[in-house]
């Protein structure tokens, strides 16, 4: 665990913040990192960048990061877990919500003929726009059709890509493993994580640990997007 301090915090959108560190770690693009803020917890977050992580406030951990100022100190453990291979030619990439945060630093590491698919709930939640239009041709997708293309990403992915690379909520990648199903594909997953090293099994889908054989898979494992566990341990059925 390294202590490190929050240089730069830039607002993405109403609910969406990255935090830039003091420090710029040897992580590849789709690892994650534990964050720890003293007193309330640790949890997994993708590296948006090498000194970043970028941050949906959503409950408890997420919400006390919000309030957090430059200056402030946090907990960083990691990079851990495997990440998305470098490939080149045509190349897709599909994101919704905080599945932007490794995309983004996938993006910047690719070279390729890349397009760029991302979904929103609405205009409001619309992030990164301007960060991966610097790597690619980039399609926008809201489910209300307040900005950009109406309805779910997935119905606006092109399928002339060689590769894609797939990160956000459990519908819309068991969707695209569909859709994509004669393709090759790596897809990021999130479960939920108390230890982020292989030891606790909070995060075990279909006999995989999602911290330690992922969060990086090239196949979704069998029960993705059926059920998931609780901080208990518990299995929780998934209703998509
Ligand atoms: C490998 C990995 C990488 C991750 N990377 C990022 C990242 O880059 N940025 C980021 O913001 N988060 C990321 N997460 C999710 C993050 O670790 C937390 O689970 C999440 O931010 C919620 O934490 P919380 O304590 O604020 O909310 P909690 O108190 O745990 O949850 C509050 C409520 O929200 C629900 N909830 C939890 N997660 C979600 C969700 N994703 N969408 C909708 N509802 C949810 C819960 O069921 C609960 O009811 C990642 C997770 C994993 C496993």
């Amino acid at each position: 665990m390294e202590i490190v301090e929050i240089k730069e915090i830039v607002n993405e959108s109403e609910n969406v913040k990255t935090f830039f560190i003091n420090r710029r770690f040897n992580a590849k693009p789709g690892q994650f990192a534990m964050l720890w803020i003293p007193g309330i917890n640790e949890k997994p977050m993708s590296f948006s960048y090498r000194n970043g992580f970028t941050v949906k406030k959503i409950g408890k951990f997420t919400e006390k990061m919000h309030q957090l100022r430059e200056g402030d100190k946090i907990g960083v453990r990691g990079p851990y877990g495997t990440s998305f291979s470098i490939k080149d030619g045509k190349i897709g990439i599909i994101g919704g919500g905080t599945g932007l945060s490794p995309l983004r630093f996938l993006a910047e590491n690719l070279n390729g003929d890349i397009k760029i698919f991302l979904g929103f709930r609405n205009k409001k939640e619309v992030f990164f726009e301007k960060e991966f239009r610097k790597y690619g041709e980039v399609l926008i997708s809201t489910d209300d059709g307040s900005y950009g293309k109406k309805g779910f990403i997935t119905e606006h992915i092109d399928l002339n890509c060689e590769y894609y690379y797939v990160c956000g909520p459990e519908m819309m990648m068991k969707r695209c493993s569909e859709i994509l199903k004669s393709k090759e594909v790596e897809y990021s997953l999130e479960r939920y994580m108390k230890c982020g090293i292989g030891l606790c099994g909070s995060c075990e889908i279909g006999g995989y640990l999602v911290c330690r054989d992922g969060p990086v898979f090239k196949e979704l494992p069998d029960g993705f997007g059926e059920y998931k566990r609780d901080e208990t341990g518990r299995m929780i059925e998934i209703d998509l």
